[in-house]
């Protein structure tokens, strides 16, 4: 029998498959990419674009996103993505949320991190509200691109400069190696990695049934063009993502902190919020978010949540305007234990999901991970 036309086929093309096609590209395979949709419309494209380091939970994920920051690093100017942001700042409004940010920059994860004053919020982070501020996290991790462009000509690049086949508007309906079986007929490879997103129905349900997942839904929102000289330094969080990223909140720390929040934020708590605030190109900022989890979220976005959403960020920042230009939700699968999954699915066939909100920045090392020993 003659080889297959293609070494991999990837099933999705959401940052996590693109995470693979590069990693499969420069381990010198022949790869496909395929998408039912026509053009990326999933929770990679609907995201902060904020590529985490600082925060995320100690040991494997924190590991995966310091590779993956470097990756972003090396392959955006490559691919012509602009990076909007680099560096975050977490703003500690309460004192417990202060000891939270000593806590974190005298531990290993801290290194390279400060913790500022209120005077040197002042004075380096002016668009930052120092007067109602005990401290603030200041990292130079972090990078920011604006998913909705970096998705696209992230997966331009691999197509045009790496040689990745994609084939999009084309739904992956069965596997039965060397055969993807897809609605554009049938595409011939040696293996294939399945990376469905929130869509753990149409392939594979009985592998991720094993795992118990349910769905996140997100609020988002997008503040109005700051003006002329409006321009954040970094993304922007605050307490409550002191008391919700796993890289602070398992500090010991943080148990005076959650405990305060638990007192006095109830109804952002009920909704999962916490402040992230980034900076776009054109001076508006993506302002979220909350986390709603069912088997099936409804889809209504009830302005209540918003107007949370919105007073973290007033409370945070001097904005110059808060009105609403656009909104929208996001959906990701979720996992109560789990940051990330590789799965056996079939012989010759492994599924990767990202059962957290961080693919964004995880997927390059994951996919590095997921692909080691097991490409033939
Ligand atoms: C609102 C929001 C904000 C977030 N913010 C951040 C952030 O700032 N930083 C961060 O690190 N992470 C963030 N995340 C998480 C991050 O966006 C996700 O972890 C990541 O995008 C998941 O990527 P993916 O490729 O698995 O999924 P997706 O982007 O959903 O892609 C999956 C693709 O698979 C395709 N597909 C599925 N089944 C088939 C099939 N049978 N045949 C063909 N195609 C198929 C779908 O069409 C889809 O295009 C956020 C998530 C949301 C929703």
């Amino acid at each position: 029998m003659s080889a297959p036309v293609f070494d991999l086929a990837i099933i999705g093309a959401g940052i996590v498959g693109l995470a693979h096609a590069l990693a499969a590209r420069r381990a010198g395979k022949r790869v496909v990419v395929i998408d039912r949709d026509a053009q990326a419309n999933g929770a990679s494209i609907r995201n902060f674009g904020f590529v985490t380091v600082t925060g995320q939970q100690q040991g494997t994920v924190w590991n995966r996103a310091r590779r993956s920051r470097e990756i972003w690093a090396e392959v955006a100017p490559k691919a012509g993505i602009p990076v909007l942001h680099r560096g975050s700042a977490v703003i500690a409004h309460r004192p417990e949320a202060a000891e939270v940010v000593a806590a974190f920059v005298a531990s290993e994860m801290g290194a390279g991190c400060e913790m500022l004053s209120p005077a040197q919020i002042a004075d380096r982070l002016p668009l930052l509200r120092h007067e109602d501020a005990s401290a603030c996290l200041w990292s130079p991790h972090e990078l920011r691109v604006e998913p909705r462009r970096a998705i696209p000509l992230l997966a331009a690049w691999l197509e045009e400069q790496l040689g990745v086949v994609f084939l999009r508007n084309t739904l992956v309906k069965a596997i039965d190696l060397p055969r993807v079986v897809t609605t554009a007929g049938i595409v011939e490879a040696g293996q294939a990695m399945v990376c469905p997103g929130g869509d753990f129905l149409s392939l594979y349900p009985e592998v991720w049934a094993r795992r118990e997942l349910d769905l996140c839904k997100l609020h988002m929102l997008r503040l109005a063009p700051q003006g002329a000289g409006w321009v954040l330094p970094g993304s922007v969080m605050n307490d409550m993502s002191l008391g919700r990223y796993l890289g602070f909140a398992e500090l010991p720390a943080a148990a005076a902190l959650k405990a305060v929040l638990a007192r006095e934020e109830g109804p952002s708590l009920d909704n999962g919020i916490h402040l992230i605030a980034v900076q776009s190109a054109d001076g508006s900022l993506v302002v979220g978010d909350s986390h709603h989890y069912a088997a099936t979220p409804d889809p209504f976005a009830p302005d209540a949540v918003d107007a949370l959403m919105i007073g973290h960020a007033r409370r945070a920042l001097r904005l110059a305007s808060d009105r609403v230009v656009e909104r929208w939700i996001g959906i990701y699968p979720h996992s109560k234990t789990e940051a990330a999954l590789i799965e056996d699915a079939a012989p010759g066939v492994r599924a990767v999901m990202v059962t957290s909100g961080t693919g964004m920045s995880t997927a390059f090392a994951l996919a590095e991970d997921a692909l080691a020993g097991w490409l033939r």
